[in-house]
């Protein structure tokens, strides 16, 4: 449904390769011991995926958003948390390709294999408002230093290389903020607590300080005061279209999982199976409908991505609304249709139905998306 040329349709073959390889057999262990997937994102690594988006000229794939969430959906339906690393590293090395000249070391080593990229933005002062960095930058002597309370960072501790919104050093308002590359082993960045959650169990989301982290100033990622423009340009983009295609990979992982059960057990005292009840076809056949129509949806966002008009912003950030919304409503059905079999852990339907819950509440959530979309639509200004 990506419509996908033959070069690229190569390179979902060789996603499939390792996501059945690395993440499939260790999803369910991933998520009940809230362990990070290292396996699978050396297996990744191994495989030159990491540097999907990284430009050709660095070593790269050097792919766009189409073959981007392509990878996503097949990654989710495998392993969500991996996905939501694996999506929040490519968010990150969009950030490096802006900035080559800041960040192409990066960029090299992520096409090797060795470098995992993430953003911390969200900051317990301004919760989900991720536009409103809380702490702020103080340039010193060619140097700035970072000091914030960063509450959500996936792959925390663990990723290479982080993309730090700050408030900047000369700001007078709240959006007048700045990227900075703050590298794993820079003075003062720490994990500051633990990752336990419902879903993603294994993306390593904790919070992190950043304490005193004093960095060259030429690590600025955004032009100076502008990091705002940076976020919503640069990375809101590939995060909403990347969290869409996650959100679809979960719930096709909802229809595989109830598909199979339906078709596979049954009731040995009528001699029926599970599929011969048609209120559990009906909801199989939403569930098929919802995903179907949910990929569609996506397929015409990347239309307009790849050629874009004045609504493609605002077809961007539906996107990520529409498949958040797909997703809650097919692992809800989902949990209906297999009964029992659902609630319990074997089928693996409750671990995407809690995993379908993180779309949502990710930033921007669904409800400052449809606030944003609202808004534009009546004309309003967004951040007034
Ligand atoms: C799995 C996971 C991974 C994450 N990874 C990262 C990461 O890598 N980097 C990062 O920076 N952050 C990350 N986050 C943080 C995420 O982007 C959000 O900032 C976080 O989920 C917000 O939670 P909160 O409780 O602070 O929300 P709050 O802001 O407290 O929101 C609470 C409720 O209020 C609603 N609400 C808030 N503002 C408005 C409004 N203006 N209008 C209407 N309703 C509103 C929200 O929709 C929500 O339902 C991650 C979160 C999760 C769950």
């Amino acid at each position: 449904m990506y419509r996908l040329d033959a070069d690229q349709t190569a390179i979902l073959d060789r996603v499939r390769a390792v996501a059945d390889a690395a993440l499939a057999p260790n999803a369910d262990d991933v998520d009940q011991r809230g362990r990070f997937p290292a396996e699978a994102v050396r297996a990744l690594g191994e495989a030159g995926l990491l540097g999907l988006t990284v430009p050709a000229a660095f070593g790269g794939l050097g792919q766009g958003p189409r073959v981007m969430a392509a990878v996503l959906d097949e990654l989710a339906q495998r392993c969500a948390s991996t996905a939501m690393v694996y999506l929040m590293h490519v968010a990150g090395v969009a950030y490096y390709a802006a900035r080559p000249d800041v960040a192409g070391d990066a960029l090299r080593e992520a096409a090797a294999g060795r470098h995992l990229s993430t953003l911390a933005w969200s900051e317990k002062g301004s919760r989900s408002h991720f536009w409103v960095p809380i702490g702020r930058a103080v340039a010193t002597n060619g140097h700035v230093t970072l000091r914030a309370d960063k509450s959500w960072v996936t792959s925390a501790g663990i990723a290479d290389g982080y993309v730090v919104s700050s408030l900047a050093p000369q700001s007078t308002g709240p959006l007048d903020s700045a990227l900075y590359y703050v590298k794993k082993g820079d003075p003062g960045l720490a994990v500051s607590g633990p990752w336990v959650a419902m879903g993603m169990r294994g993306n390593a989301s904790a919070p992190m300080t950043l304490d005193g982290t004093t960095i060259p100033a030429d690590r600025l990622l955004s032009e100076p005061g502008k990091g705002m423009d940076a976020m919503l340009g640069i990375g809101l983009p590939v995060f909403a279209i990347g969290n869409a295609a996650v959100s679809l990979g979960i719930a096709e992982a909802a229809v595989a999982g109830t598909q199979a059960h339906l078709t596979g057990k049954g009731f040995e005292h009528l001699g029926t199976t599970l599929a011969d009840l048609p209120n559990l076809r009906a909801r199989l056949a939403r569930m098929r409908i919802e995903t179907d129509r949910g990929r569609a949806h996506l397929g015409a966002v990347l239309d307009a991505v790849e050629n874009p008009g004045p609504t493609t912003m605002l077809m961007v950030l539906e996107a990520k609304a529409a498949a958040s919304d797909t997703a809650l409503h097919v692992t809800d059905l989902a949990m209906k249709a297999c009964g029992g079999a659902a609630f319990s852990r074997h089928l693996g339907i409750e671990r995407n139905f809690r995993d379908a819950r993180a779309g949502s509440v990710m930033a921007p959530t669904t409800d400052v998306l449809h606030d944003f979309i609202g808004k534009a639509l009546c004309g309003m200004e967004l951040f007034a």
